[in-house]
């Protein structure tokens, strides 16, 4: 554990240091962030780390320079965000990264960020996880008050498991999953659809999802950061082509079920389980956006495909208060763009935006 970390623990033991900033207060609530297009914000990704344990080809490059330790936001400050987020109408806040589980001391910020169910401000706080230490984490997970959570699996073979991930073992996720259910966490599958890679399995997968009781969602292959060798443009899958594709098979039935995320759901009448579909290419699937995504440096992005951004850590760390940090944020939120434009670029062979998803946070 390095040095920043220890300070975060200490610091962050409410028993020693109780929370003392306004979303913890009495007190006049800051204003609701509501965009130009009149859409609420209530939902926050926060990429806790850009590193991960595993580097699957399409989001990372086989040498990914990662950030260095010390640009990184501490928990406490983390925390500060979150709640100062929270203050401002966010229900919902998902961990995210790189891989949110690998960054030291980050079942404390969990934990601390659970006094915001415990007093009825947020609805919901959950991950996004490759799921390699979910049997280490999934038990203190529910205990804290998580209830749902996705586990990112695109195959369920071994070996190509160990190719799109780079080295990946998949049975320590497959024995991820199983703490994770054993523990009550409600588990939601997330698949990246990849021509040539997993397309002839999705129908599996989703006999596999939905036998254990688990939800799946199909994403989409975005265009996003240099990865080395393009290979997105070749392995891009439009959900369109695989839901009519997966409709030979299946009786796929409109439902209105929502996770407040960008997915739209089928139920499957065959296993009777939900079909999530993630079309940011195909579909355009901003008219309802309601998400921001911070980053651990304190970088907030309004919109996955686009670059504008606003910098929260200088207004964190220049006042104990939030005035600033509540300004800074009414400002970015001013400059939500209506959405992003993605295009697969295949004349160039050039991913659309240069920032990797590991740091956006997926
Ligand atoms: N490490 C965690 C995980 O694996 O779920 C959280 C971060 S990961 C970046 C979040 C999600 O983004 C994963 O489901 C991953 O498959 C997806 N992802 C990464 N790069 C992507 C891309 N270029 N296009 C579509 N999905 C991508």
């Amino acid at each position: 554990m390095d040095s920043t970390d220890v300070m975060d623990l200490k610091t962050m033991d409410p028993k020693t240091n109780p929370p003392t900033r306004d979303i913890d207060h009495a007190g006049p609530r800051p204003q609701p962030m509501i965009d130009p297009f009149a859409r609420a914000i209530t939902y926050l990704r926060v990429s806790v780390t850009d590193r991960c344990d595993l580097r699957c080809v399409y989001c990372m490059a086989e040498n990914m320079a990662f950030l260095p330790k010390a640009d990184l936001l501490t928990l406490e400050e983390l925390d500060r965000l979150c709640s100062a987020f929270v203050a401002k109408g966010v229900r919902k806040l998902r961990m995210t990264g790189g891989e949110p589980l690998v960054r030291r001391g980050v079942m404390t910020l969990f934990r601390s960020l659970s006094r915001h169910l415990q007093s009825g401000a947020l609805d919901e706080l959950t991950l996004t996880t490759n799921g390699t230490q979910l049997r280490k984490y999934a038990a203190e997970l529910k205990d804290i008050g998580v209830k749902r959570i996705n586990v990112s699996l695109d195959t369920l073979d071994a070996d190509k498991f160990r190719a799109i991930t780079r080295w990946g073992d998949l049975d320590k996720v497959l024995d991820g999953i199983d703490a994770a259910q054993a523990a009550g966490l409600q588990v939601k599958i997330n698949a990246v659809a990849l021509q040539g890679v997993n397309d002839d399995e999705l129908p599996a997968l989703l006999t596999w999802a939905h036998g254990r009781g688990m939800d799946l969602t199909l994403i989409e292959v975005m265009p996003l950061g240099d990865i080395g060798e393009e290979r997105r443009i070749d392995q891009y899958l439009p959900l369109s082509m695989v839901r009519t594709r997966l409709a030979e098979r299946f009786t796929l039935e409109d439902i209105d079920y929502r996770t407040g995320g960008p997915a739209r759901f089928v139920r499957v009448k065959e296993t009777g389980g939900r079909l999530g579909l993630i079309t940011p290419l195909t579909h355009n699937f901003c008219e309802s956006c309601n998400r921001v995504r911070l980053t651990c440096t304190g970088t907030l992005y309004m919109c996955l495909g686009q670059e504008d951004a606003a910098d929260l850590r200088a207004p964190l760390r220049a006042s104990e208060a939030n005035d600033l940090l509540y300004a800074a944020i009414d400002e970015a939120i001013r400059h939500k763009p209506k959405g992003h434009d993605f295009v697969i670029d295949r004349r160039h062979k050039r991913p659309a935006l240069g920032r990797h998803m590991s740091v956006t946070g997926g």
